[in-house]
């Protein structure tokens, strides 16, 4: 019967066009990739997929800081957290992650867990899971992370999801909770569009309204904010000035640009303290290995440095140069029907609408060696189909350029 099951959810994924093929890498994380199908050679392509945004994921200093922390710490941490698995290397890095979020975060303390979607998991159910479940609600921006929409379902609290960076639905649910626990959970940057979440009003109806804000800034740490340290940054500046530093929690990860793996939730340290005692995503998985946690630090001093400014810089033209060059195509071919949806993060996103045609599009630009995924519903709404175009500061222009002409044939042959 199983097997059955699986033969037929199979062909129907099949026969919707919708079946994923595993690629293997051969070579480094990098935007010059080899990378194989299965069963084929594998082949060097240009990638614009990665969210190894800054390059980190193979900087010398970092994988060094890797190769030490192994000779010092072994590889295996061996245990959870609470029972021999925290190691000094954890605990350096999460004061260290503390320190970064203090201007944002009332009396800030991090925790750090082994991925991103299990840092979400601990924070909203283990939050929601400190008072009955009937007196939370829980408020969902529609385009989250698939991580943030299981560990709503998972807490068993009342969620409203509101469209996407809605404010006044968002304000409309708020005034109407009877919940007494009022949780608002969003993406800092938006991972298919690329837009960011509007946290100074976000923070105003968490004050307003007595509720906490949980920002994941997976694809905002590194890359925005002037000492690269996110969305918060880039859009509470300093903190100065900025109230209701008593209802932020921020979720990092270090799988993207911090080049590594991991992730850390920074909240007051009574709710940190909480989330240790009883996050059941902490609790019971395996601590990451302590010499990772080596390895994240030194890709944080390297994004805090000039370096990372340099980087952040770069990264910022090329996602320039590409808005106006992508613009001007797809004003030179209106019958296309292309559009590029707004984002001032590396994230962009070129709508064709139909899903057949982002599929074809993206297969002939893998025809020409450059891999731009292309993403179809249910992993965006219907009839924005779309290539989802990322930019790494070890991009040159050429490779830009690259892609713009691909591009731009393309669109010539096709119209
Ligand atoms: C990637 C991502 C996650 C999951 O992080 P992992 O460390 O890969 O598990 C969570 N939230 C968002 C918005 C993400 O893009």
């Amino acid at each position: 019967m199983l097997r059955e099951a699986a033969r037929q959810r199979l062909q129907a994924i099949a026969e919707q066009g919708q079946t994923r093929l595993r690629r293997t890498a051969h070579s480094p994380t990098a935007v010059h990739q080899w990378a194989s199908l299965p069963g084929q050679e594998p082949l060097r392509q240009l990638h614009f997929c990665s969210n190894d945004y800054l390059g980190l994921a193979s900087h010398p200093s970092v994988v060094q800081a890797l190769v030490d922390g192994a000779r010092r710490h072994g590889v295996g941490s061996g245990a959870s957290h609470l029972v021999t698995g925290h190691h000094a290397a954890h605990e350096t890095l999460e004061q260290v992650l503390a320190a970064w979020f203090e201007p944002w975060v009332e009396q800030a303390r991090a925790l750090s867990f082994s991925t991103g979607y299990m840092a979400n998991l601990a924070v909203v159910t283990g939050l929601a899971g400190l008072v009955p479940a009937d007196e939370v609600a829980i408020f969902s921006d529609a385009l989250n992370h698939a991580s943030l929409i299981d560990a709503c379902r998972l807490s068993r609290a009342a969620v409203h999801r509101y469209p996407h960076a809605d404010l006044q639905a968002l304000e409309h649910a708020l005034e109407r909770c009877p919940q007494r626990l009022r949780i608002i959970v969003t993406d800092g940057v938006f991972s298919m569009d690329g837009d960011l979440a509007p946290l100074p009003p976000l923070m105003a109806l968490a004050q307003a309204h007595d509720a906490w804000l949980v920002v994941d800034d997976a694809h905002g740490l590194g890359v925005l904010g002037a000492r690269g340290r996110g969305t918060v940054e880039a859009l509470l500046g300093s903190g100065v000035g900025v109230t209701a530093t008593d209802r932020l929690i921020v979720v990092g990860t270090l799988g993207k640009a911090v080049g590594a793996a991991g992730a850390f939730v920074v909240a007051q340290a009574d709710l940190a303290e909480a989330l240790l005692q009883t996050a059941r995503p902490y609790i019971f998985t395996t601590a990451s290995p302590p010499a990772l946690a080596d390895a994240v630090r030194a890709s944080l001093g390297l994004i805090e440095s000039e370096e990372g400014s340099r980087r952040r810089a770069h990264l910022q033209a090329l996602v320039a140069r590409w808005r106006s060059g992508a613009q001007a195509l797809v004003q030179r071919h209106p019958a296309a029907g292309w559009a590029l949806l707004p984002s001032q993060t590396p994230i962009q996103a070129l709508v064709i609408g139909d899903n057949r045609r982002a599929v074809a599009l993206s297969a002939e630009l893998e025809g020409l060696g450059l891999r731009v995924p292309a993403i179809r519903p249910p992993t965006v709404p219907t009839g924005t189909a779309r290539l989802r175009i990322t930019f790494s500061s070890d991009h040159t222009p050429h490779d830009l350029e690259r892609l713009l002409a691909a591009l731009s044939d393309i669109a010539e042959h096709a119209t």
